[in-house]
């Protein structure tokens, strides 16, 4: 069999895995923090929930989306991003009808068919968070200033965070006849996707990632010359919430971002990198009052954000941010002959219950083979248990790093591996 993994999907083991690991435990212990609580959905949802939640005229609905049908003909999609799901859920599970705000987040995989690069593939892993509830400047400070916090936590440098305020629904479809009247002098030097998208949604225009596009748009009105008096406040508030916080921000009149459901605040941190390239979100959310209603429930004020995961790794990779720390064997108990593999056994089972971190030799190795491989495995302390050792109950125990070692009784074995002044 020489089948691979489908391009654009990662495996994940050994020094990658721990580093997976210790991302998500910064992250879940930073939600602790903030108050904010875990939900799973499932990893795939009608598929009309994303067209309604992310939007139809999308490049994510349009051309990312992985769907397909089961027997009975229904039409479902893996998720190609977590929002749609948390709002559905929390409608579904009446956690609208429960004292407000709530404060969720998920850590899942979501699905795009993309073209794979550095910090882009076809299944990655976002981390998010969406809170509902408030309809306040004080909340998107609030999800902005996590989003800030976990990132020093990380250990990253260099991470810019960018604010803009798209405005409500007057504010915006103002905006977009406005928009939709600069852009139709420019049409000629557009790509094909912004021919279309400019007739449903001009404001993806803004959004393309094509040089040519980025050119002629680069004069277009801004969002934020068409807000009004309470959109334009809320955005004052926010900056300054940000400010007292000491959070730092440049307003950037081009950030749009990508779906349909903005309204108000978005915004996105950015590295500059390298590995990344243009790849350089990895972090991008916003305000987004209007979804929940369009998902079937009340006018609800809604702020979130989804962080790419991988991109997050890589970057933590090419700064160094963090030590990983392989978890490495207090003791290798070795042993010779049939007698000595059950003590050995008993003896490091009965330590393993006591949650200590103890190898002995299950492929059967020579004494010699096996003390090479507590070696490589980084054992702190080796021991090694024949019929000798069981006959006088003593054993040699041999400190690595110290290369030193000792005769204890068998039964101290514990108390002498744990034992902190050595
Ligand atoms: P981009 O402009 O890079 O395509 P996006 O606007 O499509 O990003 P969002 O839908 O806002 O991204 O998703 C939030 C975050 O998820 C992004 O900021 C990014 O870090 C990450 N992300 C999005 N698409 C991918 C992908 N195909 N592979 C890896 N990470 C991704
Ligand atoms: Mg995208």
């Amino acid at each position: 069999m020489n089948i691979k993994k489908p391009k654009g999907t990662n495996d994940i083991f050994g020094e990658e895995a721990i580093r997976w690991q210790s991302l998500e435990q910064d992250i879940r212990n930073t939600c602790d923090n903030f108050g904010i609580k875990e939900i799973r959905t499932p990893m795939f949802e009608y598929r009309k929930l994303f067209e309604r939640g992310v939007g139809e005229s999308t490049d994510v609905v349009q051309k990312e989306m992985f769907s397909f049908k089961d027997r009975g003909d229904r039409e479902y999609a893996l998720k190609p991003e977590n929002t749609a799901g948390a709002v559905r859920a929390y409608l579904e599970n009446s956690l609208s009808e429960q004292v407000q705000p709530t404060k969720l987040y998920y850590i899942a995989p979501c699905f795009r068919d993309e073209r794979n690069q550095a910090g882009r593939y076809k299944q990655f892993n976002q981390f998010g968070v969406e809170v509902f509830g408030s309809f306040d400047a004080s909340c998107d400070a609030e999800v902005i200033s996590f989003a800030y916090e976990l990132i020093k936590r990380l250990g990253l440098k260099n991470v810019k965070l960018k604010l803009n305020s798209l405005g409500g629904n007057e504010c915006r479809k103002n905006y977009n006849n406005r928009l939709k009247e600069f852009i139709e002098t420019k049409l000629e030097f557009l790509c094909e996707d912004c021919k279309t998208r400019y007739e449903k949604n001009p404001l993806r225009v803004l959004d393309c990632k094509n040089e040519r596009c980025k050119e002629a748009i680069k004069d277009a009105p801004t969002t934020i010359d068409s807000l009004d008096s309470e959109c334009n406040k809320h955005f004052e508030d926010l900056k300054k919430y940000l400010d007292i916080m000491g959070i730092e921000y440049e307003v950037d009149t081009k950030i749009v971002r990508g779906l349909d459901y903005y309204t108000k605040t978005v915004f996105e941190f950015v590295c500059q990198s390298e590995i990344l390239g243009s790849q350089s979100t990895i972090c991008g959310g916003g305000r987004y009052d209007n979804l929940i209603k369009e998902c079937g429930g009340a006018r609800t004020g809604a702020v979130g954000f989804g962080m790419g995961l991988e991109r997050v790794l890589l970057l933590m990779k090419e700064q160094q941010a963090k030590e990983v720390e392989q978890k490495t064997p207090v003791l290798y108990l070795g042993s010779m002959g049939e007698e000595g593999f059950i003590k050995a056994q008993s003896i490091g089972y009965e330590l393993r219950k006591k949650g200590i971190y103890v190898e002995y030799d299950i492929v059967k190795r020579s004494v010699k083979a096996q003390l090479k491989y507590a070696d490589k495995i980084n054992a702190k302390y080796v021991a090694i248990i024949g019929d000798n050792e069981i006959e006088t109950n003593k054993i040699n125990l041999k400190d690595m790093a110290k290369s030193s070692q000792r005769e204890i009784s068998l039964s101290d074995i514990e108390k002498e591996i744990t034992r902190e002044d050595i």
